[in-house]
């Protein structure tokens, strides 16, 4: 047997990152193809490690049927699809990928903000369409400014507080909900969300995804934020309750959206692709290379710690 520790990859990584846990960790891959129930039964206790995803996690049945399990290292900061109750009734210990996505989580926030409200994601396919110049050169209609506008941020966590600095650069006057006020910044805590969603021109949403937040955003904030305003989503899909934010947008219960994340990914509501008041992303918001590079050597960094610096993790999910 290796004498390097035995890691169960769930998912798919970025090859780089497969390659360089190999080269540290013996590591098998349990993807789709394997019989999972079949696989864990005849090889489940040889694994002390997991690294996964936010994409794949690891559920109570998966955390179950690894008995010798000491360390589960995700490759992302959101970690609502890891039991964390089971991890905690079991002192398995959780890393995850804080602070180095808060960049780019935060420009693409912005980047969605700017794209509904500019309509650039219609012009573009108005362009597309040759559109243009067919019509004698009349143009898309209008858009809504974004500087100086007002902006709700729902969570002010590190990403939350990542972007607020940015609308801060926009002149935008920024508001947030979060069950607690945070202390020493510059920003209104609105204690309740149907205000801050009344008061907002965006309402930007980038609250831990889980049961705790589970549509959070339903009909009645829809319906406070109004027909003047935008709703944006680097989130989770959990958040929003999809079938009243669909029916929303197609009634002009808000003037549009920008949504990176959907609740049952990789499929989203087909009803959307036909809305021009909608932006669409298939959850890139910290696909750079700069961001995914810093995300797996976090990864890897957190596995490393615990292995071979006394369990101390670089970034551990406070349990
Ligand atoms: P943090 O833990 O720093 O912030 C989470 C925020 O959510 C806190 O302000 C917290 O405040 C608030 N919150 C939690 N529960 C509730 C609730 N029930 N009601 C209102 N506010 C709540 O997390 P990050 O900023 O690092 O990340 C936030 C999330 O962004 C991640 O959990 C992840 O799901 C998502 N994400 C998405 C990405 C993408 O690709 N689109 C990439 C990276 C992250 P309080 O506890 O006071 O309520």
């Amino acid at each position: 047997p290796s004498e390097k520790p035995s890691v169960l990859q769930v998912g798919r990584l970025p090859p780089w990152l497969e390659q360089r846990l190999n080269d540290e960790f013996d590591i098998t891959l349990l993807d789709r193809q394997i019989d999972r129930a079949a696989f864990l039964r005849d090889d489940g206790a040889r694994f002390t490690g997991v690294v996964t995803s936010a994409f794949a996690g690891a559920d109570a049945a998966l955390i179950a049927a690894l008995p010798s399990l000491q360390v589960i290292s995700n490759f992302g900061v959101g970690v609502d699809r890891i039991d964390l109750a089971a991890a905690k009734a079991r002192g398995i210990a959780v890393g995850h990928t804080p602070d180095v996505l808060n960049d780019c989580v935060a420009d693409m926030a912005m980047g969605l903000v700017i794209d509904v409200a500019r309509r650039s994601m219609e012009a573009d396919r108005f362009m597309r369409a040759g559109r243009w110049a067919t019509g004698g050169g009349k143009s898309i209609g209008l858009g809504r400014k974004v500087s100086g506008a007002r902006m709700g941020i729902v969570g002010l966590g590190r990403i939350g507080q990542t972007i607020a600095r940015r609308a801060d650069g926009f002149d935008m006057a920024v508001r947030y909900h979060s069950r607690n006020p945070v202390a020493d910044v510059p920003w209104t805590h609105e204690p309740s969300l149907l205000e801050l969603a009344r008061w907002s021109d965006f309402l930007v949403v980038i609250v831990a995804g889980g049961a705790g937040t589970r549509h959070l955003i339903n009909a009645d904030v829809l319906q406070a934020l109004g027909p003047r305003g935008f709703l944006v989503n680097v989130a989770r899909g959990s958040v929003i309750d999809e079938p009243a934010l669909v029916q929303a947008l197609q009634q002009g219960v808000i003037a549009g959206a920008g949504l990176d994340v959907f609740e049952n990914e990789p499929h989203a509501p087909e009803a959307l692709f036909g809305l021009d008041n909608v932006v669409l992303l298939p959850h890139i918001a910290s696909n750079t290379e700069e961001t995914r590079e810093a995300m797996g050597l976090l990864t890897l960094d957190n596995l490393r710690g615990h292995y071979f610096n006394q369990g101390q993790l670089v970034a551990a999910v406070p349990l």
